[in-house]
């Protein structure tokens, strides 16, 4: 045990330099791009895995239509990404794919179907890596029922906390299992910085903090007081700090929720809160996710690569919603906001009350149909 031991304080060395190195790089910030006055963008398609494929193909059908001026004119380039599958990953043992990060690099932007991990193995989750490599630290993740007052955005920091090092815990054989979570001051600065400038460019006048600072006060205490820290620059905008316990009850009671507007989580928190939030909103199928960074950005479905629907022969009945909205926000994100204007009425249209709906199940749309009414609704608003 003595030797296991000594190994185990050795990696817990090495990964602390790591992060400190990290840190202090991720000082050196460059600035946003400008996509309205960038010339040339090329958008980045992955299809994924499971129903991936079957809902990006939607989201592909509306982006050329949606595109079609800019495509033509070669100021937007659609660009097919292949590689971003389970059987590649597995056979070249990495989250992802050397040829396939190439790629992307060479991208402005990315749409990007669900991907598998393996649970257990050593195969890291290809949106953690990506979040990493491409320094994705925004996740942002609208949620909106306005009929019950609820709209929310929800900013999840997506490089840091429990995922940074989420497959290099330490172990001692048959005696016991540590994970780290790790926070950084510039990670939480930054991340702190884009949910409170995005409150101010919407008009919000609240920012929920939330944590469970009262636990993990080093980690979850530092980012607490980092956001209350950045939030002095926004006197018009309300800090307040919940534990995420208590937000999770919160949000699914109706004389409260209406209050929050957005809500600015470490990635654990983020990542579990926003799939309950989107059940309120009609399931995971109906929402997008946005990652950010600088230089990068990439946009997906909130949920995964459903192995389960596959299983059961109703890929072909997935919900695209999920991948479209996020094609709103990528549209938004590259300063083209009449094109996700008309993408928003459309997918209004063909969601509101009375439509025939997905449900994931054989009893409702398919992902092809829906895909057809979208893009008739699309052709009419031309
Ligand atoms: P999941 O989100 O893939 O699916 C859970 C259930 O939600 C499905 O069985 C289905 O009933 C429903 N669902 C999901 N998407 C739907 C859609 N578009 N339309 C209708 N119903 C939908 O969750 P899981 O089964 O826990 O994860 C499967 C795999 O996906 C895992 O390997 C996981 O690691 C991965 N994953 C990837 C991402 C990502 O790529 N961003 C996110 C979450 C999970």
């Amino acid at each position: 045990m003595e030797t296991a031991i000594k190994a185990a304080v050795a990696q817990y060395e090495a990964l602390l330099r790591e992060q400190y190195a990290r840190a202090e790089k991720m000082k050196q910030a460059s600035p946003a791009t400008d996509f309205a006055s960038k010339q040339k963008i090329v958008i980045g398609l992955c299809d994924g895995d499971g129903i991936g494929p079957i809902i990006m193909k939607e989201a592909k059908r509306a982006a050329a239509l949606l595109l079609r001026d800019e495509i033509g004119c070669g100021r937007v380039e659609l660009r097919e990404i292949p590689g971003l599958t389970i059987e590649r990953r597995l056979a070249c043992g990495q989250a992802l794919p050397p040829e396939t990060l190439e790629a992307m690099y060479a991208c402005d932007v990315i749409l990007k179907g669900p991907t598998t991990t393996p649970k257990g193995g050593s195969l890291e989750s290809a949106n953690v890596a990506l979040r990493r490599e491409l320094d994705l630290y925004a996740n942002l993740r609208p949620v909106s029922v306005p009929q019950e007052g609820i709209d929310w955005a929800f900013f999840r920091e997506n490089t840091e906390g429990e995922y940074v090092l989420g497959s290099r815990g330490i172990e001692l054989p048959e005696t016991l299992a540590m994970d780290f979570k790790v926070t950084t001051v510039p990670g939480c600065r930054r991340i702190a910085r884009a949910a409170f400038e995005y409150a101010r460019a919407n008009g919000k006048t609240r920012v929920a903090i939330v944590t469970k600072a009262n636990i993990m006060k080093k980690t979850d205490g530092l980012f607490s007081a980092l956001c209350h820290e950045v939030a002095a620059d926004y006197p018009d905008i309300t800090a307040e700090d919940w534990y995420i316990d208590i937000m999770c009850a919160n949000l699914v009671n109706p004389a409260v929720r209406g209050q929050f507007e957005v809500i600015l989580l470490p990635n654990l928190y983020g990542d579990i809160i926003t799939d309950e939030a989107a059940q309120i909103q009609g399931g995971v199928g109906t929402a997008g996710s946005a990652n950010i960074g600088d230089r990068y950005a990439m946009f997906e479905a909130i949920h995964g690569s459903a192995p389960r629907m596959i299983e059961q022969g109703l890929g072909a009945y997935a919900n695209p919603e999920s991948i479209l909205r996020a094609l709103e926000m990528l549209l938004r994100h590259i300063a083209l906001p009449a094109q996700a204007g008309r993408l928003a009425a459309a997918l209004s249209a063909c969601t509101a009350e009375g439509q025939p709906r997905v449900t994931g199940d054989r009893d409702g749309l398919t992902c092809a149909a829906f895909g057809d009414r979208l893009l008739a609704a699309l052709e009419g608003a031309t």
